[in-house]
């Protein structure tokens, strides 16, 4: 059974992707501050699975904290670091808090698994890597341009760091996700909204239960089909079985360094008012909007190749954008309750 660190375990993706770990026979430790999260989506991976959560509250820039860790757990066999500040928006209002954290928080677990001679891991970055790319669908050899926001900064400086550091004998996989959308099927665990993260989906939902007036969409104006922003939203189950699927990849491979970026996304770009009619076609619930200003930080337009995950990986998006908001909305009834 293999033994795998999961920084930032508690929030969203982290918690979707320990449920699948769990399942498939791993041991995860799952380490968080709450800073961006509380117990609640640890009690319901372990409803799901009717596993006790290895959990431990500690900090990723707290290098005291990861060494008692490394030594109390026993051998390492990977990591999967999600831990980190996560929102465009936020980002442009507080750029230095963005930077230290993510960027720290690297830093000193690369330190740490390199102190223990923990060489497998895999980084949570963005599709905000590319900036405002210039062909889409973008695929992983794509330059990156200017990152549109201190956010897509951070991810940027992260893979540099990472792509830097694989000759200390790391072998490293950077997942490059699109925008995960949707929840566990159980219902037991979603998206919880800490902060002020403004992600489309549970603006969009908490505005179908009635807790927003209004979902304002940012921008009517961009040069696409219907002037709002186009994405690629993907399930958050099919993502977190990405992860899987890299630690296998790591696995397979024999070579003692190695770095490979990943985009996880689907290939198809869908607008915001896209979403927002297709979650009203899924649920039968109105989501009443208005089209307000566009958001600093924001690309106007993005959207996966994933052919070299769908190759070399063997990763397929397997649920549907309805499939998706179907789970965000029985999700969001959940909280509503
Ligand atoms: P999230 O905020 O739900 O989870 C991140 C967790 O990390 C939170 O529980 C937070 O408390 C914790 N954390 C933050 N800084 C920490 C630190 N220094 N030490 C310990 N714990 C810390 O976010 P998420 O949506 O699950 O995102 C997970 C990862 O995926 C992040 O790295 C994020 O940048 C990346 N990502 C997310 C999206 C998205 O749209 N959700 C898209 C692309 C990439
Ligand atoms: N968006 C919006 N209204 C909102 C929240 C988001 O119009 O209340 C838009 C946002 O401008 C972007 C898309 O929805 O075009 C996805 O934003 P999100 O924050 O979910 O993810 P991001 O792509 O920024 O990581």
């Amino acid at each position: 059974m293999k033994k795998i660190l999961v920084t930032g375990g508690a929030g969203y993706i982290g918690s979707h992707t320990t449920v699948e770990l769990i399942q498939a026979g791993y041991e995860p430790v799952v380490i968080d501050n709450f800073i961006y999260s509380d117990g609640s989506l640890i009690t319901g991976i372990e409803k799901i699975t009717g596993k006790k959560v290895n959990f431990h509250k500690g900090d990723c820039r707290d290098k005291e904290f990861l060494v008692e860790l490394f030594k109390t757990q026993g051998p390492i066999d990977g990591v999967i670091h999600f831990a980190a500040l996560k929102s465009v928006g936020e980002s442009v209002q507080k750029p230095l808090l963005y930077h230290q954290n993510n960027i720290e928080s690297l830093l000193v677990l690369l330190e740490v698994m390199k102190q223990f001679n923990v060489r497998d891991f895999i980084f949570s970055s963005s599709c905000t890597v590319y900036g405002q790319p210039d062909h889409i669908p973008v695929n992983e050899s794509a330059p990156f341009k200017r990152a549109e926001s201190p956010y897509g900064a951070t991810k940027q400086i992260c893979e540099r760091i990472l792509e830097d550091s694989f000759v200390d004998g790391f072998r490293i996989v950077s997942l490059r996700y699109f925008n995960p959308i949707g929840a566990h099927k159980s219902s037991l665990i979603g998206e919880v909204q800490f902060g002020n993260p403004n992600n489309l989906v549970p603006y969009i939902t908490q505005t179908a239960a009635g807790w927003r007036d209004k979902l304002t969409i940012f921008g009517g104006d961009y040069s696409t089909p219907d002037g709002t922003c186009l994405r690629d939203y993907i399930h958050v189950t099919d993502l977190s079985v990405a992860h899987l699927l890299a630690l296998k990849f790591l696995d397979s491979r024999k070579e003692d360094t190695l770095y490979e970026a990943f985009n996880v996304g689907t290939g198809q770009g869908v607008s915001v008012l896209e979403l927002v009619k297709g979650f009203t076609h899924a649920t039968g619930v109105n989501v009443p909007y208005n089209i307000g200003a566009r958001r600093p930080g924001d690309v106007e337009k993005v959207f996966a190749d994933p052919k070299k995950a769908n190759s070399v990986l063997g990763w397929n998006a397997k649920l549907s954008i309805e499939d998706a908001l179907l789970d965000a909305w029985n999700w969001q009834k959940k909280l509503t309750k």
